[in-house]
Order: structure tokens, then C-alpha cells, then sequence
């Protein structure tokens, strides 16, 4: 535990150090330790990381430690894919600048009320996070001014590309003035995006993970979707429905280890937490603790279960991702030990699908996707072992006296015997139901709708709507070009691709090429106003006056309704569902362009 590099070894601003005590984190992620140092020194970086890795921090931290409070002009710009990501940029900025007096960070995006946002400008923010069309409009109105900016981060580079918002992305850089570092953060490299880094960073320092560790064939391993707001009810479902022994459960924070430990003794199993602000005297007690049986469960961060050997650990579960597929290797491996099998879950939210396709590559096996157990199944988990302890009570109590007991009672009451037995039944399970209400589960209806928009979608949806380059179709369809189809290679329209998993509806824009419409514009919108993910956009298709989107047919009122209210070039687009001749498919219109979304 000694030789691991701590935030103190970075170099960062003490408020900041004092923030990441306050919020628990332990140690730099290996994309932190890797990128701090350099951006700290000032160096352009280009770094090769997904969402999960801790990137966010990766580079808030050390920018934030060169930044100015005394003074309110924008220091930082942070270029974003999605108003989401914006948002939660933003908010990350917040946390960790905490502790600095004077700070500003201003989240702006298309959608939001205009006149505000240009109020806070006014005002004056030194960390300024949006999404590339909102940046440019505030640029084009000298509304934002970049003149004391110290450093620009383009985040999910490859993103903004697929969006087609790349463009934008340089035509902003153009405005930085010319000693600005840039941080270039992307999950993949395709060319493009190497290409702007060519062109815009002065000698970038390259950072990524390179994974090296394999997994042991003995160890089972799957993972779930799910949101947050579920999590810790799929948890508790799965500790139900799974033949259990020790558990050593991962999450990335110290505060983490005891909130979750809390919550799963008030849940009724035996859990402890153990982190790295426990002396090693404690810690040892806590494992001692496990390998004896007095505790089940041990909720643990990576620095605090680094060696552990316990043989009786029959399940990792990886109740917050792993920064990496090295750490996922190095977690799984506290199972499995002494030549018994061991089972790895993990549980990723729709988000974090990529770094499960990284593991995946990097350990060279797959991991299964969990079905959701209902609570049908948690029912029938209960009421055998309900069944199971009362046969085991029949065949070793004495029961003579209750026999006479109940024979009494019986007689007392003049009830029949089952129904005697089953008021005793009921009173005996008051603390834990046999009988789950099963017409409603919102946790098993969560699982299934993350997984059927795309949970082993993971797979599936390496190529969806993804890599697509409008630019090149619309300039005369060179579509024999494979140069630049990423590094996936899956191809064609996404609904060849996924079979019937999505079903699609056509809308009509009431505008079109004639209004000088892009589809980068229109799948801007969507996505940031209606909260779609870009790959659900599918086929898009611009004719003069007016344009044709495929959207998933399953939308939410929620989205409709926004959908209702887009606006494109400051102007109401009028969405409607598109009648069959205005649809895209086979028909050949005169100069109409059609934008497939492709891998
Ligand atoms: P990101 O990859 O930036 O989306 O970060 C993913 C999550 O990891 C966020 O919830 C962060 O709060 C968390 N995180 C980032 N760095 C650390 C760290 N060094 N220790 C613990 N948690 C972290």
C-alpha cells in the first residue's frame, strides 16, 4: 500500500487536496496520475480515455490549480459532446474548486434560456463548459470572451465527431489565442480527431492505459445495467437470488466503503467496510473478520484490497466500474482462489458500456449479461428456504410441547390445521415477505428497458449510429471510402444491424437545405433538447424545404413533448410524423440527401 502515488505526490492546489479529502478519493486514477503531472507543467495532452476512468478530474485538477480566482475572465473552456455531459463537467468543476473563493463555473448549451446565460457571462466565470453550437453562437456575439484563456479541453473528442460537430470544434480553436494548452480527451482516435490534434497541439504528451493482465478461466463473470436510482435495490437482489459465501464488494471511494457497508447491515447482511485511511491493524481485524465468516460481505476500495487472499470468496462484485480493465483484473482476482471458481459481476450504467468492451478486448473474454431476477424469483428463493428450514426444524427440534401447544390451540380456535399453520407461517416471515408484490418492479422494468435500448447493445451497439461521417456521404456519396469507418467495422443502416431491437419512426423538419440545414443541427437538437442519445437518431434525410429524421418508436411522452418544442436556427421546426411519401426509404426524390447512420 506504500508505493502507490498519492494526490499529495501530484502537486495540485492544496484546496484542492483538501476537497478530495472531503469527498474520498483515495488515489489518482491511472488517467489521473498519468495526465495530472503534464497538464499541471502546462503540457498539451492528448489522452486516449472513456468515461469512468476518472478523466473529468483527469484534467479539472490541474487546470484548476493554475487558474486565477482573483480574476472573473474565463481561464478554461471545456468543449462537450452533450448538454448532459456539460452539465455534469460542470458540475465536477464545481465540487472540486469547492474550496476557492471566487469561483465561477458557467455550464451553457443550446436550449437553455439565452438571456441568463448572457447575464452569467457578464458576470464573469473562469470555467466556461458548453457544447460546441452554443459556444460558437456566444463567440459570434462577443458574448464570451476568450482573450485570458489559459487552457481549452476538447472532452469525448470522438463524440463531437460523430455528431458532427467537428467543424465547430476547430472553428472554436481558431479563436483561442495561440499559447492556449490544449487537453484533448477521446475513447477512440480515428483520424480525424489525430488530425486536429496535429493541427492545433504543440508537442502533446500521449497518455493512455495500456492494459496487460489476463483473467483466470476459473472465474465466471457477468455484469448488469443499471441506473443509479436502482443500484442498490439490484444489489440486494442479487445477494437474494445467488448462492453466496464471502463477497468482496468494489466501490471508488472511502466514504463510499462505509456509506454501503451502512446500508447493507441495515439491509440485514453482515458487511464491513475497509479503505486506505484505516491503519493496517483494523484492516487485518476487518479480513480476519471475513476469513472466519463473521462478516459476508467486505465493501472495499482497490487500494484497500490490493493482496487480499481469502479463500472463501465466492463473488467480486463491481458495485462502481473499474477505472480500468487492469484494475477489473486485478478486483476479479480476490476470487477464485486456491482452485475454486469464483463469479465477477459488475455493474455498469448504459454510459459505461465502452470500458466493458475494453475489458473484454483487453482480458480476451466475454462477460455475459445477468438477467434481471424478478421478484417472481426472489419469492421462490425465499419460500424454498423457507421450506428448507422448517424441514430441517422437523427433523432435529424437539416439538412435542408445541404439538401439544397447537393441538390446543386447535381445539380452542376449531380452525383447520393449514390455516393454523399458516397465520404461524405469516408471523414467522413479517421481517422478510415471502410474498413480494410482483404486478410492480420497477427494478426488474429499469434492467430490462437499459438493456433492451442497448445493454448487450454494448455489443451491439459498437456500430450504432456511430462513426458516421455525414460530410462524406453528402459529398457525393464516396461510400467505397473505408479510410475513416473507425475501428470497429461494423456497417449499414442500424436497423439491418440490430435486427428488431429498435423500431423506428420517420418525423418530418420543417426545414430543409434551402434554410442551410446540417444534420450535424438536427442531431444537435435531438440530442441535446429531447435528451436522446445520439446513436437512437437514425436515417436522416435533407430536402430543400424540409427534412426527415428516424427516431425510436418507443419515445417517452417526456420526449415527445420536448421533441415538440425544437428549435433550430432560433426557429420552430414544427416536428410531425412523416407521411408515407415524405418518408426516406426506397423513394428517389429530386436533390434530397440521405444521411445513414453507420458504423
Ligand atoms: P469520469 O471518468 O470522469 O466520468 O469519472 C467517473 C467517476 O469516478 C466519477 O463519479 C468520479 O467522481 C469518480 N472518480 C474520479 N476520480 C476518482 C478517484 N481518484 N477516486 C475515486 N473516485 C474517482
Amino acid at each position: 500500500m506504500t508505493d502507490k502515488i498519492t494526490f499529495k505526490d501530484l502537486e495540485l492546489a492544496p484546496e484542492i487536496l483538501q476537497v478530495l479529502e472531503k469527498i474520498g478519493y483515495e488515489s489518482p486514477s491511472p488517467i489521473q496520475e498519468a495526465s495530472i503531472p503534464h497538464l499541471l507543467n502546462g503540457e498539451d495532452i492528448l489522452g486516449v480515455a472513456q468515461t469512468g476512468t476518472g478523466k473529468t478530474a483527469a484534467f479539472a485538477l490541474p487546470l484548476l490549480s493554475n487558474i486565477d480566482c482573483n480574476s472573473p475572465k474565463t481561464q478554461i473552456l471545456v468543449l462537450a459532446p452533450t448538454r448532459e455531459l456539460a452539465i455534469q463537467v460542470a458540475e465536477a468543476f464545481q465540487t472540486y474548486a469547492s474550496k476557492f473563493r471566487n469561483f465561477k463555473v458557467l455550464p451553457i448549451y443550446g436550449g437553455s434560456n439565452i438571456g441568463t446565460q448572457l447575464r452569467q457571462l457578464k458576470q464573469g466565470a473562469q470555467v466556461v463548459v458548453g457544447t460546441p453550437g452554443r459556444v460558437m453562437d456566444h463567440l459570434r456575439r462577443n458574448t464570451l470572451n476568450l482573450d485570458h484563456l489559459k487552457a481549452v479541453v476538447l472532452d469525448e473528442a470522438d463524440e463531437m465527431l460523430r455528431m458532427g460537430f467537428i467543424d465547430d470544434v476547430t472553428w472554436i480553436l481558431d479563436q483561442t489565442p495561440d499559447n492556449t494548452q490544449v487537453a484533448l480527451f477521446s475513447a477512440t482516435m480515428p483520424r480525424q480527431i489525430r488530425a486536429v490534434a496535429e493541427q492545433y497541439l504543440k508537442s502533446p504528451k500521449e497518455v493512455r492505459i495500456q492494459p496487460k493482465e489476463s483473467t483466470k478461466a476459473n472465474i465466471e463473470q457477468s455484469y448488469w445495467t443499471v441506473n443509479h436510482l436502482h443500484k442498490l435495490d439490484a444489489l440486494t437482489r442479487i445477494l437474494e437470488t445467488e448462492e453466496t459465501d464471502g463477497i468482496i464488494m468494489f466501490v471508488r471511494t472511502k466514504n463510499q466503503t462505509v456509506e454501503l457497508a451502512d446500508k447493507l447491515n441495515a439491509r440485514g447482511y453482515s458487511a464491513a467496510a475497509i479503505n486506505g485511511d484505516m491503519v493496517q491493524k483494523s484492516r487485518e481485524h476487518t479480513i480476519e473478520q471475513l476469513k472466519r465468516g463473521s462478516i459476508n460481505i467486505l465493501v472495499a476500495t482497490d487500494v484497500a484490497a490490493r493482496g487480499i487472499d481469502v479463500e472463501r470468496i465466492s463473488h467480486v462484485m463491481n458495485f462502481d466500474i473499474p477505472y480500468d480493465a487492469e484494475t477489473y483484473v486485478h478486483r476479479i482476482g480476490r476470487t477464485g482462489r486456491a482452485g475454486r471458481s469464483g463469479k465477477a459481476i459488475l455493474f455498469i450504467s448504459p454510459r459505461e458500456r465502452h470500458l466493458l468492451r475494453t475489458i473484454e478486448r483487453t482480458t480476451k473474454t466475454p462477460i455475459t449479461p445477468l438477467t434481471m431476477p424478478t421478484r417472481e424469483d426472489v419469492n421462490n428463493k425465499r419460500q424454498a428456504e423457507f421450506t428448507e428450514a422448517v424441514s430441517q426444524l422437523l427433523d432435529s427440534q424437539k416439538l412435542e410441547q408445541f404439538e401439544t401447544l397447537i393441538q390446543s390451540m386447535q381445539a380452542e380456535m376449531g380452525t383447520d390445521p393449514a390455516r393454523l399453520a399458516a397465520a404461524l407461517a405469516y408471523m414467522a416471515q413479517k421481517d422478510k415477505p415471502l410474498f413480494l408484490d410482483t404486478s410492480h418492479d420497477p427494478v426488474h422494468a429499469s434492467a430490462n428497458n437499459l438493456r433492451e435500448r442497448g445493454g448487450r447493445g454494448g455489443r451491439n451497439d459498437r456500430g450504432r449510429g456511430r462513426d458516421r461521417d455525414f460530410n462524406r456521404e453528402d459529398r457525393g456519396g464516396r461510400r467505397g471510402d473505408r479510410g475513416d469507418r473507425g475501428e470497429r467495422g461494423e456497417r449499414g443502416p442500424r436497423r439491418e444491424r440490430f435486427g428488431n431491437e429498435q423500431k423506428m419512426d420517420c418525423y418530418k423538419i420543417s426545414m430543409g437545405r434551402n434554410q442551410n440545414l446540417r444534420p450535424s443541427d438536427i442531431v444537435g437538437a435531438i440530442a441535446n433538447e429531447a435528451n436522446l442519445s445520439s446513436r437512437d437518431i437514425g436515417r436522416i434525410q435533407l430536402h430543400d424545404n424540409h427534412s426527415t429524421v428516424e427516431l425510436p418508436q418507443d419515445l417517452s411522452a417526456a420526449t415527445f413533448k420536448a421533441l415538440k418544442k425544437l428549435h433550430l436556427r432560433n426557429q420552430p421546426i414544427a416536428l410531425e410524423r412523416a407521411a408515407g411519401n415524405e418518408r426516406g426509404g426506397n423513394e428517389k426524390m429530386a436533390g434530397n440527401s440521405s444521411y445513414k447512420r453507420r458504423g
